[in-house]
């Protein structure tokens, strides 16, 4: 993509309404604009992100062998009757009448209506196990939209639902989601802790927040520090260690009853990413939807939910990953791979030499933004600082009196002078 063309609307001051760092880089590089309270237009710099997190959310909820699926947003207000959740949700819950008088709803979250599809076209013990997910926007009038979009009103949600015969099937699931997830934000190269999470009603412990830590979030966490270099780790995940280490949310620690040492407990504040959870039959009772077993007995459908905040991940990304010049993306979610700047536009040796760069990248496959603009070189540092492009290739005077370009390393602000093809085969 050439800069010259590209809609990239770039705020050269702090927008005064941005409280935190993540939603004021967000509108400085033009990633979001503001619809309304709560609810965001994702511009082109913004949506490729928003893309490659969820692409990566996609492949490892298919790897567990959950389906993708994709429900409506605007949903039927009889279904959620048949729960009680209807009266129970509360002003968060987006009501709208049709025209014919029908009271439809915005929906916030989806269990009612993979509940009902389930208990229509899932009959037998023998359609069991089944796992399966969608990636939809989601609504909540939340009382106060705030941080930009990571606690927005209208926000992007995976959310996985799991179907079992029993609890014992039940937590299979549960732990194939808690390993996808650890996977999923590692990927992304964010600690994600698994806390032990209020389970309402129901109770028992399988309830567990994912809670990236940054001391703008909104919860605080009490866990033991053997957990951070569990979660960090990219190879196999442990777990049965995992699940059997501390770790809990302000709300259900309890210094009396914690067991690990105070030296070893540490205490940080949280941003909540995702929320995996098994209730039981809660919603299997409420729709009556059963299975028929072995022995021809009616059993109730045990399911689990499993959310993920796509949209909130890319506030929290940027809370992870940012320095005062601007954003640092982690390779694996970043919009574009490489920046080429061209440092002396209009210089004939100079512009051919980036046309031919530029054309070999995109023949590569690799992601490049090119500043082909009539800018400052300082300019052009700056901007591509910035927006936190991982690679930055400088193409400029000495590079036409050595044949070397100079290769920027956004996070650790190295530069290197090297050969384009040294330069081409490392990206690769
Ligand atoms: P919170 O405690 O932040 O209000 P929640 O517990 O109400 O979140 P869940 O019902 O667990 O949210 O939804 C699953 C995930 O959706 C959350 O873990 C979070 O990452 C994301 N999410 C929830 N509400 C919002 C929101 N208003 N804006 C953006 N993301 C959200
Ligand atoms: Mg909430
Ligand atoms: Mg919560
Ligand atoms: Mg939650």
């Amino acid at each position: 993509m050439r800069l010259s063309y590209y809609f990239l609307p770039t705020l050269k001051e702090n927008p005064s309404e941005a409280q935190i760092i993540s939603h004021r880089l967000m509108l400085r590089t033009g990633m979001i604009f503001q619809a309304s309270a709560g609810i965001y237009a994702w511009l082109p710099l913004g949506t490729r992100v928003l893309r490659k997190i969820e692409q990566i959310v996609r492949e490892e909820q298919d790897r567990t062998g959950a389906q993708e699926i994709l429900m409506p947003t605007i949903q039927s207000a009889e279904l959620w009757r048949e729960s009680g959740r209807y009266d129970a949700y509360g002003l968060e819950m987006l009501r709208i009448t049709d025209r014919h008088d029908r009271e439809m709803l915005y929906s916030p979250t989806a269990e009612e209506l993979v509940t009902d599809i389930a208990r229509k076209h899932i009959k037998s013990y023998r359609d069991l196990p089944r796992m399966m997910y969608q990636i939809q926007w989601k609504f909540r009038d939340e009382i106060r939209p705030r941080f930009g979009v990571m606690r927005g009103r209208e926000f992007l949600m995976k959310d996985c639902y799991s179907f079992d015969l029993n609890y014992e099937g039940a937590l299979v699931s549960y732990r194939k989601m808690l390993e996808a997830y650890i996977k999923t934000f590692s990927r992304m190269g964010l600690t994600a802790i698994p806390v032990k999470a209020d389970s309402g009603a129901i109770g028992g412990d399988l309830s567990q927040e994912f809670q990236v830590l940054a001391s703008t979030g909104e919860s605080l966490v009490f866990y033991d520090q053997a957990l951070d270099s569990i979660v960090k780790n990219k190879g196999e995940v442990d777990v049965n260690r995992l699940m059997s280490l501390y770790a809990a949310e302000e709300g259900l620690h309890d210094p009396q009853k914690c067991p690990v040492p105070e030296d070893q407990l540490k205490t940080a504040r949280g941003i909540e990413v995702g929320h995996i959870f098994y209730f039981a039959t809660k919603y299997s009772d409420a729709f009556n939807a059963c299975v028929t077993g072995k022995d021809g007995e009616t059993i109730p459908l045990h399911m689990g939910s499993y959310g993920i905040g796509v949209s909130r991940l890319v506030g929290a990304l940027i809370e992870a990953n940012h320095d005062e010049a601007g954003i640092i993306w982690p390779e694996s979610v970043a919009p574009f791979i490489v920046g080429l700047l061209n440092l002396k536009p209009g210089d004939n040796k100079c512009d051919t030499l980036c046309e031919e760069i530029y054309h070999k990248f995109l023949n590569q496959g690799i992601e490049v933004l090119y500043d082909d603009r009539n800018e400052r070189p300082g300019a052009k540092f700056a901007n591509m600082d910035l927006i936190g492009i991982p690679w930055q290739i400088r193409v400029g005077t000495r590079t036409m009196e050595t044949g070397q370009i100079e290769m920027k390393c956004r996070r650790s602000g190295e530069i290197q002078e090297l050969s384009f093809e040294s330069a081409l085969t490392s990206l690769k």
